[in-house]
């Protein structure tokens, strides 16, 4: 690690005046050749598809490098202010083609490349997403790492490299299986590994007091097992700007250390295997979307996290500034993804007050001006809680810093209410009971300056309910921060021909402005542009087409309605009341009416978390109800239906294009914001949905007659709590009781009787908190309405143009301009 300087070198710049390297294709094909037949020593083409791809990436690396080290020099010459965005899940998806955009690869590239024989679209075919993230929360943070390097701002994310990201699904008999996805196994081109920035942290032992050289009295964390965590860094490019940010991800490894006293007993193999054990922390991601699993180890991968995060920022602040840190709180601010970071709050305090010597309240002026906390979910089963024994086993430092933040702030509580017990007690981030616990999210909310929800009904229901109490005490602390999606993946990179289509007429500063969309709002009624919008999208909806053959063996017609969801697999996102409805279509099918009945190819997507029986059951639903409809002629022309297997980033790409109807279906009050909704809208589809996260303030832009609603609100949704009725619901609506039946006979399950069963009684409990019964009847008239719609191809495309043209609210610039406001206060850093 401490490798020897060299003592004859004059400057450390020494590398800092290389000419800067063409963008000119010719010569960027020119160092791929280099990469591939000298660095990796590769020959044949065909043999080392995946190198080809490597060299090609790292010859985009290398243009990508020099801007990056300008960008990092220029921050720090400036000492500007800086935010780092603290997250235990990125989803980044593919870089190279992201790369060329934002670097502005020209078409040179793809005529030098071919060539060579070489097709472009085939190289990046090649590469591995790199899916560190379980869903919208990861691919949110990778959306605004893009936007924030586009926007110029000096902002910093850290997370942790998982050498196994999110599962790879396949389907097997209609059932999800996992498999693991080692996607670093044949080389990542795209990290640096930074061994020089290697810090330690401790886990275990326990802690002691001692007296200081100045006769003070302070306390110390001794006889921990430590690990290792060595950073490698990804860069972020901005968009055709010069500035290239940084994402910094931490892998666990041992020390140099040796147990000693085993190693002179003999075991020196036993004393090398024990240090597997640190490799383990960021073996693996865990695959839980809007749920807490409990697990020591993830505790650990939290905690390594903050640690090394807030160490490497300490180290880079006292490089800068020594040991003062009077300005440290004006120049610094920790955004943390959820509770999932929030160990970096007793960390910190720890940091300053027994490594860098502040007292506790200088210590905790600092920490609750720089810290702000995202909330991502009301679901109850994702708030974190952590027992308290295995907390201060793990981490004995840190409980001990927790209780004393905690007396502190229930003092403040009985200062405001004096006397109210209760009130304590509901607030007390410890919370009481047969196993105590720690409760992440009241953590959180008391060390932060600014408490966020993800959407407006999200954050005014956090404000509401999860947090009244802390509300009435600080509202000044909440605010809301709409959440927001990259156009430059999701629009420019993976719709070419629509962002052409539309530089075409109203250039192309949409890309880095995203409220000029509004502009192709009288290009609707244009016939001529109506007729070029209809035909990109049929392009589109045949690349779709292809993959659902490819991955689902299911032949869709580009002139059916494409109707999709994709996301995680969950109760609340109801992808089981889409079946009803597809069932519901296939019993008017095979009742003989065909009558305006639109052609429809419905496609559903998304992973299960492995120990969610509930979500998996729901897979293998889709699937059976997919072979009997697909599989039965009478009704295969008007009607199918393909589960998606592995959706991820890089499906979405192709996905999200060529939707004609997105399906935004979350029990109202559940779903904090959803960005799938986002990506369809830009890409101009239309979208049928609950009044739920982000929808609402989707269909505000866009207008009631461009948006299929339907379903109870958030507030009907609590009122029917205690007096729904499922089972009356169904006997007095015959499409849905015929729908009952169907599943209830065993209809889709001949040859393995009772499998739906746990469904059918989620349906008809009284107690089903997701209501899908109670919302069948508005969504089949809601999905009737679309499929009427789309008869009128003309009018269908008119509303497909007003779409994206209002979709400029949802680009993740203004969510993050929203966010340096309001929050933030970073400077602009022109490259
Ligand atoms: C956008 C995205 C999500 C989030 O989708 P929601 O519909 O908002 O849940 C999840 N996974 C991937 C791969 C995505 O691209």
């Amino acid at each position: 690690m401490n490798s020897k300087p060299f003592t004859r070198s004059k400057t450390t710049h020494a590398f800092s005046t290389l000419p800067p390297l063409s963008m000119d294709g010719k010569s960027v094909v020119e160092d791929f050749r280099r990469y591939f037949s000298r660095t990796l020593g590769r020959s044949e083409l065909n043999e080392a598809a995946y190198h080809v791809y490597t060299s090609f990436a790292m010859a985009w690396r290398d243009r990508i490098v020099e801007r990056w080290k300008k960008t990092q020099a220029s921050y720090d010459a400036e000492d500007s202010k800086r935010t780092y965005y603290l997250s235990l899940e990125f989803l980044m998806g593919r870089a190279l083609s992201n790369a060329m955009l934002n670097l502005e690869e020209t078409s040179s590239t793809t005529d030098a490349l071919q060539k060579l024989g070489l097709f472009l679209e085939e190289i990046t075919e090649q590469e591995h997403d790199a899916g560190l993230g379980n869903g919208g929360l990861g691919r949110l943070a990778a959306c605004f790492l893009d936007s924030c390097a586009t926007l110029q701002l000096p902002v910093m994310g850290y997370g942790l490299r998982y050498e196994y990201g999110m599962f790879r699904q396949k389907i097997e008999n209609g059932y999800q299986m996992e498999e693991p996805d080692h996607w670093l196994r044949i080389g990542n081109p795209w990290e640096i590994e930074r061994q020089e920035f290697a810090v330690r942290v401790k886990f275990g032992g326990h802690t002691e007091p001692y007296t200081d050289d100045q006769g003070n009295t302070r306390v110390r964390w001794v006889h921990s097992h430590d690990v290792l965590a060595v950073p490698y860094d990804m860069p972020i490019p901005g968009y055709r700007n010069g500035t290239v940010n940084t994402l910094r991800l931490w892998k666990s490894t041992a020390t140099d250390e040796f147990d000693l006293d085993e190693f002179n007993a003999g075991s020196y193999a036993e004393a090398v295997g024990e240090k597997n054990d640190a490799e383990h922390i960021t073996m693996v991601l865990y695959p839980n979307d809007a749920s807490e699993n409990g697990k020591e180890l993830r505790l650990r991968q939290q905690y390594l996290l903050a640690s090394a995060s807030l160490q490497d920022i300490l180290r880079h602040w006292v490089a800068q500034h020594g040991n003062d840190f009077s300005q440290f709180a004006e120049k610094n601010c920790f955004q943390l993804n959820d509770t999932h970071p929030t160990c970096s709050v007793p960390e910190l305090m720890r940091l300053l007050i027994d490594e860098h010597g502040l007292n506790w309240d200088d210590a905790w002026a600092i920490t609750s001006r720089t810290v702000a906390y995202t909330n991502h979910t009301l679901l109850p089963e994702a708030l974190e809680r952590w027992s308290v024994s295995m907390f201060g086993r793990l981490l004995p430092r840190l409980l001990d810093i927790v209780y004393e933040i905690n007396a502190r702030f229930l003092a403040e509580v009985s200062l405001r209410w004096p006397g109210d017990s209760d009130r304590q007690q509901r607030m007390s981030i410890i919370e009481e009971g047969p196993e105590k616990q720690v409760r992440m999210a009241y953590l959180a909310v008391v060390a932060s300056m600014s408490v966020n929800g993800v959407a407006e009904l999200h954050s005014r229901l956090l404000q509401q309910h999860l947090f009244h109490d802390f509300y009435e005490l600080w509202p000044n602390k909440f605010n809301n921060k709409t959440n927001g999606v990259t156009p430059r993946r999701w629009m420019a990179s993976s719709n070419p021909e629509l962002s052409k289509l539309i530089t075409s007429v109203i250039g192309s500063d949409w890309i880095t402005d995203m409220p000029q969309l509004r502009k192709l709002t009288p290009y609707a009624d244009d016939a001529k542009f109506r007729a070029q919008w209809r035909a990109v999208k049929q392009a589109n909806k045949a690349r779709l087409a292809a993959l659902v053959q490819k991955d689902c063996g299911v032949t869709f017609d580009v002139d059916a309605i494409f109707d999709i969801q994709v996301k995680r697999i969950h109760e609340y996102k109801r992808q089981l009341l889409n079946v009803l409805h597809v069932i519901h279509l296939y019993d008017r099918l095979k009742r003989g009416e065909r009558d305006g009945i639109t052609p429809r190819c419905v496609l559903i997507g998304g992973k299960a978390a492995p120990g969610y029986q509930m979500a998996k059951r729901i897979i293998k639903l889709v699937n059976s109800v997919a072979s009997v409809v697909n599989d039965d002629p009478s009704t295969s022309e008007l009607l199918k239906l393909a589960f998606l297997p592995d959706y991820r980033v890089s499906a979405m790409e192709i996905i999200c294009p060529g939707a004609d109807l997105s399906e935004q279906i979350s029990t109202a009050g559940k779903e904090a914001s959803g960005t799938g909704n986002m990506k369809f809208m830009m890409n101009g589809a239309m979208t049928i949905g609950t009044l739920d996260g982000a929808n609402i303030e989707i269909l505000e832009e866009v207008g009631s007659e461009n948006f299929f609603l339907f379903g109870l609100n958030a507030e009907e949704v609590e009122a029917i709590r205690g007096h729904y009725n499922p089972d009356a619901i169904i006997e007095q609506d015959d499409d849905l009781a015929r729908v009952m039946h169907l599943l209830e006979c065993g209809h889709f399950n001949l040859f393995e009787p009772g499998i739906f069963d746990p469904i059918i009684q989620s349906i008809r409990n009284p107690h089903d908190p997701w209501l899908t019964a109670a919302d069948f009847r508005s969504y089949i008239d809601a999905q009737h309405s679309a499929a009427s719609a789309y008869l009128d191809h003309d009018h269908w495309t008119r509303m497909s143009i007003l779409n994206t043209a209002a979709s400029g609210k949802f680009s993740s610039d203004r969510t993050i301009a929203d966010y340096n406001r309001e929050i933030w206060h970073l400077p602009n850093m022109a490259q």
